[in-house]
């Protein structure tokens, strides 16, 4: 039983910054990513949020945010261009200075150096961060991530757009600090060796156990050849307050995976299940 004082896990908010979201130009796709993987760390999502390129509709989103959520992701607007203005929004909405972050204008540099561009003011841009703020490599892009804390238990972080920068950037430097904000979780991973059915045949099958279940996270591995004898390492992670519940949810799914792949008429040749390493 939680404390009675237990306030339930801590807030988080995503901010959706661009106009093509709100001229239907593109789908937030990057939204609904961030949510399972904030839902799956332990964090309760309490509101999506899409803003057009305007530093005013982006502050003042940013300041309710920061008001009630522990983490306020935006994704978007980091790019070198005029209309990327989500770092001045930060600052604006923080009470800080934007100023040129040397580790960032290192890491803007080499990337444009590699391609054997020269800095330019507008690449620079992507440097000029709210004061106090840390950069975060972007392993696939110019742009690095930018985390800001505000206090000990509340922080901005700002993602590129490009859904491929921001996931890379989203796994490698902010999920291993969300942790630490997030209440103690317990993981259960099982696991199936399937055969005799392609990936593809398997796939909607995953996407639609996956949708139902935001604490699990739901991966294959294709060993085998996708026609000429598939083999598949299914993994299914799942993450609960206690070690019981997390035990129920992963078996629970792993059992829906078997009973679909005999119904398919493949073949399990390997069912484990116990604590990740
Ligand atoms: P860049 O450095 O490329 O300008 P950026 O951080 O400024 O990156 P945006 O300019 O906002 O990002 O978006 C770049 C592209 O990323 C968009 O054209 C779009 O294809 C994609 N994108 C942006 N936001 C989202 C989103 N919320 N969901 C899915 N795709 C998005
Ligand atoms: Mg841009």
């Amino acid at each position: 039983m939680p404390p009675s004082n237990y306030q339930g896990p801590p807030e988080a908010w995503i901010i959706a910054i661009g106009n093509e979201l709100l001229i239907g130009r593109i789908v937030d796709t990057n939204s609904a990513w961030l949510a399972r993987r904030l839902t799956f760390l332990g964090f309760r999502v309490r509101r999506i949020v899409k803003v057009p390129d305007e530093i005013s509709d982006i502050v003042e989103e940013l300041r309710r945010a920061i008001e009630r959520a522990s983490v306020v992701i935006t994704t978007g607007g980091l790019g070198p261009t005029y209309d990327d203005k989500t770092l001045e929004a930060v600052a604006k909405a923080t009470g800080r200075e934007l100023e040129l972050n040397d580790e960032a204008l290192r890491m803007v540099a080499e990337f444009y150096s590699k391609k054997n561009l020269p800095l330019t003011p507008e690449r620079e841009k992507m440097a000029k961060l709210p004061r106090g703020s840390k950069p975060l490599p972007n392993p696939v892009g110019a742009a690095p991530g930018v985390l800001l804390e505000l206090g000990k238990d509340k922080i901005i972080v700002s993602l590129p757009g490009v859904p491929s920068e921001m996931k890379a950037i989203f796994d490698s430097h902010v999920a291993p600090r969300l942790e630490a904000l997030a209440p103690p979780r317990a993981l259960w991973e099982c696991s199936l060796i399937i055969e005799g059915i392609p990936e593809s045949t398997l796939a909607p099958i995953i996407e639609e156990i996956a949708r139902r279940n935001p604490t699990a996270y739901i991966k294959s591995h294709p060993k085998g050849h996708e026609v000429m004898g598939p083999v598949i390492d299914l993994r299914v992670l799942a993450s609960a307050p206690d070690e019981s519940e997390a035990k129920i949810i992963a078996e629970s799914i792993i059992e829906r995976f078997y009973n679909e792949v005999i119904k398919l008429g493949g073949k399990i040749s390997q069912r484990t299940c116990g604590k990740p390493s």
